[in-house]
């Protein structure tokens, strides 16, 4: 049987037919445009290559996902232009009669993660991807993490020391939330450079100290088994371990786990699928909605 993933972000849409990450039997990856014709491309595909059984749609958002809501399968909020309200899982399933899973594009790749990569075996785990934004999903009990909405780890709030880090911060909605400190997008703003160019110690030693503050506070909430890390802005070489250091230090050596005390390196890890989690994950996605 195969399936369809869709790994629908803000800048780039990965689609794929297949049943997992050694059956993947065809992909396309495309510039996020207009809704209309972004969704059409990928309709033309999936339907071109098929029959594929469901569709499993992992998103940007933020997105609804509450059982029996009107709105479920649309893009909510987004100050992304012409995306707000539109409704990506009812275009998929009109113009493909078939089942749709649909969730965050984080949630998807916890889910990849989960099926084939760094998150076997655990059943409750964060995934984090820190680029243009941070976002991050994962898994409680073996579910995937839905509640009132989903969770927005990108706009936890964390300290901001103004003496050290004048910056505003860049998210439009907060200021210095996480993501307004720490992504991609707030190291460009920051130091004038892509995160790629950056050099500097300074910046590196900040940038770690941010995200090991949200760390902790997923340790401190979610009580994660393992948490990984994914996205563009992590592959800095050296940054992981700085990481490490850092939640290492933070955690103070209150939790009684030898994961955070010493075994740091197989705690906060890199995805194990690499790149492929989030459109892996929503070929899960599309079984499961079977
Ligand atoms: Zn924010």
């Amino acid at each position: 049987v195969n399936f369809g993933g869709i790994e629908a972000g803000g800048s780039k849409w990965v689609c794929a037919i297949g049943d997992g990450p050694d059956g993947v039997r065809d992909s396309l990856v495309f510039p996020t445009s207009t809704p209309e014709e972004t969704m059409g491309r990928a309709v033309d595909f999936l339907a071109g290559g098929g029959p594929v059984a469901a569709v499993g749609i992992g998103s940007f958002g933020p997105v609804d996902l509450r059982e029996g809501s009107p709105a479920w399968g649309r893009i909510t909020t987004t100050p992304k232009p012409g995306w707000a309200n539109v409704d990506v899982a009812g275009r998929l399933h009109e113009a493909l009669g078939v089942p749709i899973g649909f969730d965050t594009d984080v949630n998807a790749a916890a889910l990849g993660e989960h099926c084939w990569g760094a998150a076997q075996g655990f059943d409750t785990f964060a995934y984090i991807t820190v680029g243009t934004g941070i976002g991050g999903g994962g898994m409680a009990g073996g579910r995937l993490l839905h509640g009132l909405l989903h969770p927005e780890v990108g706009h936890m709030r964390i300290p901001h020391d103004r003496e050290r880090d004048p910056f505003d911060g860049a998210c439009p909605y907060h200021g210095d939330c996480l993501e307004g400190l720490a992504s991609g997008t707030a190291l460009h703003a920051r130091w004038g450079l892509p995160a790629t160019e950056i050099e500097s110690d300074e910046a590196w030693e900040l940038e770690a100290d941010y995200l090991a503050l949200g760390l902790v506070n997923l340790v401190a909430t979610l009580s994660p088994q393992r948490i990984i890390v994914g996205g563009g802005v992590p592959k800095r070489d050296g940054l992981l371990p700085l990481i490490r250091e850092r939640v290492h230090a933070l955690t103070g050596g209150y939790f009684a786990a030898a994961e955070l005390d010493g075994g740091l390196d197989r705690y906060i890890v890199p995805p194990a699928l690499e790149d492929r989690s989030g459109v892996l994950g929503a070929i899960e996605l599309a079984r499961r909605a079977l």
